[in-house]
């Protein structure tokens, strides 16, 4: 291990100072009163900060780290082509680019096979958006309130929360917001001027928020009858994540558009990509083959390290291992619900994307806190801070989330107490 800085406390204080002044006061002291301090190296399923504390990371960088960190097997193959060649030239094939692609067709849902890579989350979105928008010479988006496809101007005008988009409008015109998880809401709004739909498989940001069975494949039916493109945003339910593949595997829908980011990356290099059928790349980029285009996007250090993330998923099993932990971790968080129904309102998710609804926003806060404190990192929900996210790395053994769970109950337990002492 690299080892700590001479002197951890000074250290910590002068990034926190750092940060404070250089990069964004309020994030800053959000970060101090959590009593959170330099994160310094990690492995795994941990995070160890600058003065040595160990945390077990239950927040996974917002599920990003599905491998855990410095995944051995993806750290191999960036550092062998770290001595290839990092970067593109633009100008001639690339081998890892192409290979990340084949790999992603053979895995894909239903006829989708061709692939865009760039850099994020919300640059997948907005290639997403503009195929749609050139596949069918339409401008109508129909999105969902609570939603989360980005905070580019482009994927924020799909994105569902007030707070972020209205100190930037007006954003993209044709962008239609309609209540998550009810398809004759988008019945309501869909039309022969409707390019797309584009809906997360279960609404991540918005607050771990699973649909009922019937929506995803009701939104098919709706998007063929009117030749609409259905746009699956798999950037946190993609790889695993859910306890299976796909998000919209628990469907067995086939969408038309594909967005990935996160986890492709094997928490080792940022990576984006939006996927689709041949026929709708066709008619992207058939006449201008340089119409979407990114200097990073499809770089061979991003796409070796998506190649070796998708191997390590096959290899490990870690769609399976997200189920099984997932099960017993959504069980044991069943159970603290029903000793505190006056604290937790909801447990709800699928694989090791679970949510844990508070009835106020302040005892999410508080039980977080406690569990920082304890050595486990959680965090909210960006869309909805009622909800603790619990997207720990798919890696996780039954003892971390053994650990993970008796952390849990005793912060509920300890916030739901200073809650009571200050109420009394
Ligand atoms: N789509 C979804 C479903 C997401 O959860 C996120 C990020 N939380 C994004 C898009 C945006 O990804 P990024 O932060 O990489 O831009």
């Amino acid at each position: 291990m690299v080892p700590f800085p001479e002197n951890p406390e000074a250290f910590t204080e002068t990034i926190a100072e750092l940060t404070e002044r250089y990069l964004n006061p309020g994030l800053a002291k959000v970060l101090r009163f959590a009593g959170l301090g330099v994160e310094w190296y990690a492995e795994g399923a941990y995070i160890w900060d600058a003065q040595g504390r160990k945390f077990l990371d239950f927040l996974g960088g917002y599920g990003m780290f599905a491998l855990g960190h410095r995944h051995p097997k993806v750290v191999e193959a960036v550092k062998r082509q770290l001595d290839l060649m990092p970067m593109p030239s633009k100008i001639m094939f690339n081998a890892p680019q192409a290979k990340l692609a084949e790999k992603l067709a053979q895995l894909l849902p239903g006829a989708i096979e061709c692939t865009f890579f760039c850099n994020s989350g919300a640059e997948a979105v907005e290639g997403a958006i503009k195929l749609a928008r050139k596949a069918t010479g339409r401008v109508k988006i129909i999105s969902t309130i609570g939603s989360y496809h980005g905070k580019t101007l482009g994927s924020l005008s799909a994105s569902g929360r007030e707070v972020y988009r209205k100190p930037f409008e007006p954003l993209l015109p044709g962008f239609v917001h309609v209540p998550y998880g009810d398809a004759d809401a988008v019945a309501a709004h869909l039309d022969e001027h409707t390019a797309a739909v584009i809906v997360e498989p279960i609404q991540g940001e918005g607050g771990i928020r699973v649909p009922p069975d019937d929506y995803l494949p009701r939104l098919r039916e709706l998007c063929d009858r009117y030749n609409a493109v259905l746009i699956v945003d798999e950037v946190q339910t993609g790889l695993g994540r859910t306890g299976k593949l796909w998000g919209v595997e628990h469907s067995g829908v086939q969408p038309d558009v594909v967005t990935l980011a996160k986890s492709l990356g094997g928490g080792v290099m940022p990576i984006g990509s939006f996927s689709a059928t041949p026929k709708l790349w066709e008619e992207m980029f058939g006449e201008n083959p340089l119409l979407h285009t990114s200097t990073f996007g499809g770089n061979e250090l991003a796409c070796a390290a998506g190649l070796a993330a998708l191997e390590v998923i096959e290899q490990e099993g870690l769609v399976e291992n997200a189920r099984h932990i997932g099960a017993k971790l959504l069980h044991g968080l069943r159970q603290v619900q029903a000793e505190y129904p006056d604290f937790i309102q909801e447990v709800r998710g699928r694989g090791l994307m679970i949510g844990v609804e508070f009835h106020e926003a302040d005892y999410g806060e508080l039980t977080i806190t406690n569990m920082i404190q304890r050595g486990v990192i959680a965090a909210y929900t960006l869309n909805n801070p009622k909800v603790i996210r619990m997207e720990p790395p798919l890696i996780i053994t039954e003892r971390d989330a053994e650990f993970a769970l008796q952390v849990f109950a005793e912060s509920v337990a300890v916030a739901r107490e200073l809650v009571q002492a200050v109420l009394a």
